[in-house]
């Protein structure tokens, strides 16, 4: 009898964190940090230079310059992700 009635509810309904999804690029920002498509996790900075920058659509949830900061040229120069940019 081995964690029977063991139970952990994740809900983190009431926690306070901010998730905010591009529709545009497909990818999600919780609390600042960007999770990409393809698992890795980003600054909103990195997901400008690789992405938005690029898709340039009013959709796009990443285009306010205060909130990207300040893009170094490594944010655009790593690996790119699998961003389905289509539509
Ligand atoms: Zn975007």
């Amino acid at each position: 009898m081995i964690g029977g009635t063991y139970q952990n509810r994740v809900n983190t309904m009431t926690t306070p964190s901010e998730e905010q999804s591009c529709p545009v690029c497909g990818v999600t920002v919780i609390n600042d940090v960007v999770q990409f498509a393809n698992g890795s996790k980003g600054t909103r900075a990195r997901l400008y230079a690789r992405v938005c920058q690029y898709a340039k659509k009013p959709d796009c949830i990443n285009q306010d310059q205060t909130l990207i900061g300040e893009v170094l040229q490594e944010d655009g120069f790593m690996e790119a992700p699998q961003i389905n940019l289509g539509s």
